[in-house]
């Protein structure tokens, strides 16, 4: 079974030994040691005494994306001293392991790192650690593209000795997360999500509890969002806690694709078996070029938000915004005893992706929807392209609706005390729904309510849209409360972060 190294990297023994003690307590079964990190002269004797987890002992000089500064001469000295000492593991890199024995029980990890690039010669760089008598090779770069996810896969899969390989950066998450799945022995993983030594890494927690790491396996199936960027996206969070809490083995796995590599992406991702995708901003219109079959929302509104491996092992394309944004509405609709959007009047803010997939759902249902947009002729071209009515931004207020639907990101985090619509515009008993889902409760949404108006907030639409991937994704209903309880609990969380202290080194 694979297993998540955690790296301790602090400047004062003292912390050390207690964030070695305080990860053994949160589960951690291997720890890496930093002696790069410590100020003083490591003292290994006051670190390695009463471990309360394996450890590997690693001092890295700057070339290699450490810290140490006295040479390789005491560097070595160093290294040997802690085999000698008999730690579990020590990680030498290519320029000194032939010139540090093996002794004792302690296993050598071979390591090789490239903070610029993933290069070509990978094979040979691998084949020359595997010439200095290692137990593990560990080859560690960065990827420029998706693309360096799988060479480094390809390599890991096919190697005859053990070997941890993955590759650094946004767009190296892919790998740190599914190494494990191809054989690497162990991925790394910071303390927090504050205490990032590496490009890309993700904190313990998240690799254990979110991406369920130990349990990863050659059969675990892969899922994943696309996107660029796509660091902030909930749907990984969203998505393994439902797959978890319905007992399904699979990994859901955030995927930095840039625009221009997006198809040739997806073809090199079929080494990892993906069987499914959620697509966000820019990608949702390429998606839907890519798949082999299309649903008519998607093929409607020109844009699909997933894509998903049917039995035949052709790619289909959906739009589940369309369904989730519908859904939303008739919440709103059915608190004021209305259970159909025929008839009702829509004034819709935003003309952007979302926009256009609302719309679409509107107007299929009979809506009488009107389209305001900040730029007037991209609003008036989606208006003309769903045949409705446009009316300028500035005169948004003017207009009589029954239903407001918000699709801009005014109000969105951290922009708090932004609404797009003012509060004496609003009317009693008016369904207001605002797609924007962080914070959950917008301004927009507040006065709305002080207004006596039926509000439906963008966590609803979210979490419909993602529960309808899930079924597509698994097969199963999704477990819709659930995953409604675990967004809106990591959503507040988002906020508090602008004013929680920084941590501080000693
Ligand atoms: P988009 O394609 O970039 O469109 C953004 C729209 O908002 C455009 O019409 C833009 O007007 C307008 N806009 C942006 N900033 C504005 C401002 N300061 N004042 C007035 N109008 C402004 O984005 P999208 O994909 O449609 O997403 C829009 C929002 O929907 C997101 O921000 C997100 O909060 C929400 N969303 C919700 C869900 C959900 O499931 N709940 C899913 C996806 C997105 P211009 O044409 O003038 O630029």
């Amino acid at each position: 079974m694979p297993e998540i190294c955690v790296t301790i990297g602090r400047t004062r023994h003292k912390m050390v030994v207690a964030e070695h003690k305080a990860l053994a307590e949160r589960g951690a079964t291997l720890v890496e040691l930093r002696l790069d990190w410590i100020s003083r002269t490591p003292d290994l004797t006051r670190l390695l005494a009463n471990r309360p987890t394996p450890v590997v002992v690693t001092c890295r000089r700057p070339d290699d994306g450490g810290r140490w500064h006295s040479g390789d001469a005491d560097r070595m000295t160093l290294l040997r001293q802690a085999i000698v000492s008999g730690v579990e593991y020590v990680d030498l890199e290519d320029d000194i392991a032939g010139q540090v024995r093996r002794f004792g029980k302690t296993r050598r990890i071979v390591s090789h790192h490239d903070f610029n690039q993933t290069p070509d010669n990978l094979e040979e760089i691998h084949a020359n650690l595997c010439k200095l008598d290692p137990d593990i090779v560990k080859l560690v770069t960065m990827a420029n593209s998706p693309r360096d996810n799988v060479r480094m896969l390809q390599l890991v899969k096919n190697a005859t000795v053990p070997t941890i390989g993955f590759c650094m950066g946004d767009y190296g998450v892919v790998s740190r997360i599914l190494c494990g799945k191809f054989g690497s022995p162990f991925t790394y993983a910071t303390f927090s999500r504050d205490r990032v030594l590496a490009p890309g890494q993700l904190s313990f927690e998240d690799m254990k509890d979110i991406y369920r790491f130990e349990k990863i396996g050659p059969e675990t199936p892969v899922f994943g969002v696309l996107g660029d960027p796509i660091g902030h996206s909930l749907s990984p969070l969203l998505h393994n806690r439902a797959f978890r809490h319905e007992k399904l083995k699979a990994c859901y796995v955030p995927m930095r694709v840039p625009a221009e590599e997006f198809e040739e992406s997806l073809k090199d991702y079929e080494f990892l078996e993906t069987r499914g995708y959620s697509v966000t901003i820019p990608h949702k219109e390429a998606a839907l070029k890519f798949a082999d079959l299309a649903d008519e929302a998607s093929q409607e509104i020109g844009a699909a938000n997933t894509l998903f491996k049917d039995a035949k092992g052709k790619w289909r394309a959906t739009n589940t915004d369309y369904n989730a944004a519908l859904e939303s509405i008739l919440l709103g609709l059915e608190a004021k005893g209305i259970g159909s959007l025929s008839g009702q009047r829509v004034l819709m803010l935003g003309a952007g992706g979302v926009a256009r997939a609302i719309g679409c759902a509107v107007m299929k249902s009979g809506g009488v929807l009107t389209v305001t947009n900040r730029t007037k002729a991209r609003g008036k071209a989606l208006a003309d392209q769903l045949g409705c009515t446009y009316v300028t931004w500035e005169n948004r207020g003017s207009s009589d609706c029954d239903v407001l639907v918000n699709c801009t990101p005014m109000g969105m985090s951290p922009n708090f005390d932004e609404t797009p619509f003012q509060q004496h515009w609003l009317r009693d008993g008016m369904v207001v729904f605002d797609t924007v889902y962080n914070p959950e409760n917008t301004l927009l949404i507040k006065e709305a309510r002080e207004h006596g108006c039926h509000v439906v907030s963008g966590l609803e639409m979210f979490v419909r849209q993602a529960a309808a991937q899930f079924k597509r994704f698994s097969g199963r209903e999704a477990p819709l409360d659930f995953m409604r309880d675990t967004l809106r609990r990591s959503i507040s969380p988002v906020r508090l972060k602008h004013s929680e202290p920084e941590d501080s080194e000693e």
